[in-house]
């Protein structure tokens, strides 16, 4: 499913990615885990085409195919999701018809027609109640007073609605409660798919005591430095991170 090799990206004048190598077979879930400033956020960010990342060597294969020169909303279309490390509040839209807004842009974006209004609230229904959206939640305007469980949940709804095939989260330094800390891990865990593969990349060991990933890397220095089983998660719970610094300085 994805297959980078080599990655070198830099912002300005700072290199930030230098060498990552990653291949995520389809249907695994992989965690990328690693100390604050290690390139994990901007690795996701390039992997989503966003603005501002000048890719300086490698390549990225994505189904097989190159993807670097490929804008942001074709991989969107293409099945690459990002989750969005803090939520949009868009006062006066319901969240229901933000989530059309965005299935819909997908579907134009890959040729296909615009959902019907029952077609589009038959999925929305279904997929809420897999992930315990309520009604009342779809009724009220995107993430505006949500909880951060609320946001969680509403993004991984986002997320279950689009079916992408590589679903990047990241889940930053900015601290996950328990309540979303679960709805996150449930949500990964309801859409692990035999079709879909999810790059996982957090801080925090304790989010993979609930989504057991299939392998775990370490992040250090703009480069993967060690990969294993998910008893790499432990032993970084264990001893930290500050082997892995001391060897990339
Ligand atoms: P992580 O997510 O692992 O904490 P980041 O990818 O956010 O790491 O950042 C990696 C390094 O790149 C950090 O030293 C950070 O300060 C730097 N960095 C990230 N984005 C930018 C940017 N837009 N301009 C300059 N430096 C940046
Ligand atoms: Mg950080
Ligand atoms: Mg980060």
């Amino acid at each position: 499913m994805l297959e980078i090799r080599n990655l070198h990206a830099s912002v300005g004048d700072r290199q930030i990615l230098r060498g990552v190598d990653l291949v995520v077979p389809t249907g695994e879930v992989h965690a990328i885990m690693g100390p604050n400033g290690s390139g994990k956020s901007t690795l996701s960010y390039v992997l989503s085409g966003r603005d501002g990342y000048d890719i300086t060597e490698g390549e990225i294969l994505f189904d097989g195919k190159e993807i670097i020169d490929m804008p942001a909303e074709e991989r969107a279309a293409a099945g690459i999701f990002l989750a969005f490390q803090y939520p949009l509040e868009i006062p006066g839209v319901a969240t229901m018809t933000f989530l059309k807004a965005a299935l819909n842009a997908q579907r134009k974006a890959r040729g296909e027609a615009e959902l019907t209004t029952p077609d589009f609230m038959r999925r929305v229904k279904v997929a809420a109640e897999k992930l315990n959206v309520t009604q009342e939640m779809l009724r009220r305007p995107l993430n505006v007073g949500f909880s951060g469980g609320e946001k969680k949940r509403n993004e991984i709804l986002q997320m279950a609605l689009l079916e992408p095939k590589l679903a990047i989260l990241d889940e930053t330094d900015s601290g996950l409660d328990i309540d979303a800390l679960r709805v996150v891990s449930d949500g990964v865990n309801a859409l692990r798919s035999p079709n879909r593969s999810m790059l996982v990349i957090t801080h925090y060991q304790r989010l993979l005591d609930h989504i057991v990933p299939d392998v775990v890397h370490v992040m250090s220095a703009g480069r993967i430095v060690r990969s294993g089983g998910p008893e790499l998660a432990l032993e970084l719970e264990a001893n930290g991170y500050a082997g892995y610094v001391e060897a990339a300085a």
